[in-house]
């Protein structure tokens, strides 16, 4: 990478932090510091969320994503959608206004237009680096999601967060593009509560990135919760079982994000690098890119 494009990296990781850290500081809940750093991630182009999505097999741009809330154990999520200017934002709104967890296509785009849910044109989200990084893998019936397939620039892109509020509530977000020439109707684990988020006051808040397929089969996030809670683990131990052992193991390559309501945090992968950020009332405030 040039030092150009890390430098770029590194703002819209910050940016996306202080988002979230300033409602944090302002007393607000868990729940809306995640869904503001997300969508902070989701605006900028540079991540493979939102307006910066991968494109899948037939040149479209499907996007998931998810919210739960571990305060009331609420969840929203929405898979494979598209148009969507903020899909947390759409997952957000399902939490709250709806009595459903999970909306995707169509009646997910209607639910958005009803509840004023900003949409954006196909243009808005083109970038000619995602369209180059599809180019590679146009027609050879590989996804990023082969083993075997290096794409320039990419591994995973999946933007996320969590947090701990002043009043002790913890949450989490995650939103994704995907893999680069996904079958179109793919859904990764990013929008599968428990598998790519998951969040309860009681043991965690995780976010996951990496290749989702083992992620869902696994039922990362909400592994980490039940090393937690039914054995005892601190939340670092329990996230390093889960993805230096268990996930490499099943060849789920990624990391996550995560945070108790203690206020312990980690950041944990079996990838070169893991794009991350974290901020905190001790004073901590850091992003960092490799290991
Ligand atoms: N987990 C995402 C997915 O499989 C991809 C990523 O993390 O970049 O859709």
């Amino acid at each position: 990478m040039t030092s150009d494009k890390e430098k770029a990296y590194r703002t819209g990781l910050s940016e996306a932090l202080n988002a979230g850290y300033a409602l944090l500081e302002n007393g607000e809940a868990a729940v809306d510091a995640v869904r503001a750093a997300v969508l902070s991630l989701e605006d900028n182009i540079l991540f493979n969320a939102g307006r910066g999505s991968v494109f899948g097999r037939d040149g479209s741009q499907e996007m998931d994503a998810s919210i739960m809330d571990g305060k009331t154990g609420m969840a929203g999520a929405v898979a494979a959608v598209k148009n969507i200017r903020n899909p947390v934002e759409l997952a957000y709104a399902i939490m709250t206004g709806s009595e459903h967890v999970m909306l995707n296509g169509q009646g997910a785009y209607e639910f958005a237009k009803l509840h004023g849910i900003k949409t954006e044109p196909d243009n808005y989200f083109f970038s000619e680096f995602r369209r180059n990084q599809w180019k590679q893998l146009q027609g050879t019936g590989k996804s990023a999601l082969d083993h075997d397939v290096e794409i320039k620039d990419e591994k995973f892109g999946t933007v996320g967060a969590v947090a701990l509020d002043k009043h002790g509530n913890i949450a989490a977000a995650t939103s994704t593009g995907g893999m680069t020439n996904k079958q179109y109707g793919r859904i990764g684990d990013s929008p599968i509560i428990g598998a790519g988020t998951y969040a309860n006051n009681k043991t965690c808040a995780i976010s996951c990135t990496g290749h989702g397929e083992p992620f869902i089969r696994a039922v990362t996030a909400y592994d980490v919760s039940c090393l937690m809670e039914y054995k005892g683990l601190s939340l670092e131990e329990a996230m390093n079982v889960v993805v230096l052992d268990k996930l490499v193991k099943i060849d789920g390559e990624g990391g996550m994000i995560g945070v108790d309501a203690k206020g312990n945090a980690a950041m944990v992968f079996n990838t070169e690098g893991m794009y991350r950020g974290m901020r905190g009332s001790n004073g901590r405030n850091e992003v960092s890119i490799y290991k």
